[in-house]
């Protein structure tokens, strides 16, 4: 018989897991104002709240770390970077940061200014916020076909290039700050971005002269997307499809805490030096010098050799593969979720889930307490709450879009743990019809309010 596909990687140390009883979750969730990010993560069991820097680095990534140059400037560690950045991203010019939306602070604090537009797919929600606290406006130009939850398109990332035109060709050119798109499209359920679709969007920038940036978070579950969707893809390598993709954007701001598999970490690649120099000075002010900029040589070293061990495709198939299993035995139990299956993710659409509750009542929310009692498991809602209020008219913005998102950690967790994850949303989907009502919010912040926002049960 064929021999199945395995994990290319077998476990050297491992970590306890939490359990607790219902009563238990009951209480502290209540406590927690029924906000999955004031849990206290020995209060859950199977954390699935983000896939940042919740990752297991190797053994290799700890003896990088052991190799850390401190030196405050041109450490080894940061040549280290470099190259592998170079390698992997063909970007020449960097700057580290502490995280991802520490990047977009340094490159939108060089160009973005008030009243800039700045379009592409779905801005992650970091991305936005630093775009409209700038007074800016992130204009949302993904195709139509994201919308729809289930429709099987293999590229439901993808920008609408005419919806991209449009904006382009209705506004003057020094209010275009650039063009940001963002691979996987997180927002849009980690769909993927393809390669015909970053070549249109670079057409449309050099027709239009404006700068290209990729949000680079899940480039590499992008690329494994492409190799093996995209017509003419199959025989590349992983590191190919990323080159080529990288090949078509100006720069690239980078979330590490993703596909790099560090806990903490970013950096912003840069084509030209014109933009890299303007960047250096923000850098320098907010992060750090632009040979460590908000990281530790140790840090740098780890994120060096996760660059490497992110895009080797038998990882990839495991990561992604896992995220099927699970999704595929959430299907079988009747529970919908949105397809396909996204790289980092499954997405329960609530709306569905809970057709009695309505937007009003943040029914993504109250599946995600749900199934936090129902077995200890933290996922995330992406809908209304976290779309904010609209910064000018301050309406809440309710598209109905209203999913919770289970993202899994990279190499944590094994299959089990997802036949878990699966058995505890099911058994709340069984008993779905008792949940009468949603939440309503009690205090929120003015900015990013899903992190810190107090709700209570209707
Ligand atoms: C995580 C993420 C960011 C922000 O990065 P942090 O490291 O969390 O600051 C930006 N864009 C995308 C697509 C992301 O996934």
């Amino acid at each position: 018989m064929e021999l199945p596909f395995i994990e290319p990687y077998k476990i050297k140390m491992v970590e306890s897991v939490y359990t607790s009883t219902r009563d238990q979750r009951e209480k502290w969730i209540s406590e927690a104002h029924f906000n999955m990010f004031n849990l206290k993560s020995e209060q859950v069991t199977i954390d699935l709240l983000t896939d940042s820097g919740t990752g297991a680095m190797s053994d290799r990534q700890w003896s990088a770390l052991m190799l850390g140059d401190e030196s405050y400037a041109g450490a080894s560690s940061y040549y280290n970077l470099k190259n592998a950045i170079a390698e992997i991203t063909g970007f020449k010019y960097f700057l580290p940061t502490h995280q991802g939306r520490a990047a977009e602070n340094v490159l939108f604090s060089t160009i973005v200014k008030e009243g800039d537009i700045v379009p592409g797919n779905s801005h992650f929600d970091t991305t936005k916020g630093h775009i409209e606290f700038r007074k800016a406006i992130p204009v949302d130009c993904t195709v139509d076909i994201a919308s729809d939850l289930t429709a099987l398109d293999p590229f439901k990332g993808n920008v609408d290039l005419e919806k991209l035109e449009n904006v382009l060709k209705e506004n003057p050119r020094e209010k275009i700050a650039c063009i940001i798109v963002t691979i996987t499209n997180n927002t849009a359920g980690g769909q993927p971005v393809s390669m015909s679709n970053l070549k249109g969007t670079r057409m449309l920038a050099d027709k239009y002269g404006v700068m290209f940036f990729l949000d680079s978070a899940r480039f590499a579950e992008n690329a494994w997307f492409i190799k093996t969707r995209e017509e003419g893809y199959a025989n590349k390598t992983i590191r190919e499809i990323a080159l080529e993709m990288f090949s078509y954007a100006d720069g690239m701001t980078m979330s590490a805490k993703k596909d790099a598999i560090v806990n903490m970490g970013g950096f912003i690649g840069f084509r030209d030096d014109e933009t890299f120099r303007k960047a250096s000075s923000y850098n320098i002010i907010y992060e750090g010098f632009i040979t460590y900029g908000g990281m530790s040589g140790r840090d740098m070293n780890a994120l060096a050799q996760g660059l490497y061990e992110g895009t080797d495709y038998d990882y990839l198939s495991s990561r992604i593969g896992q995220i099927d299993y699970l999704g595929s035995k959430m299907k079988e139990y009747g529970i919908p979720v949105l397809e396909p299956f996204g790289g980092h993710a499954i997405f329960i659409d609530s709306k569905r889930f809970f057709p009695q509750i309505p937007d009003e009542e943040f029914p993504a929310q109250a599946l995600a307490v749900e199934i936090y009692i129902e077995g200890g498991v933290r996922g995330t809602e992406i809908g209304a709450l976290m779309a904010d209020r609209d910064p000018v008219t301050r309406e809440n913005r309710f598209s109905g879009k209203e999913l919770v998102r289970l993202a899994v950690p990279r190499r944590v967790y094994t299959d089990n743990h997802m036949d878990y994850v699966a058995a505890t949303v099911k058994n709340v989907y069984d008993r779905k019809e008792s949940i009468k009502r949603g939440l309503k919010i009690v205090s929120e912040a003015p900015i990013l309010r899903h992190f810190t926002v107090e709700l209570e049960r209707l």
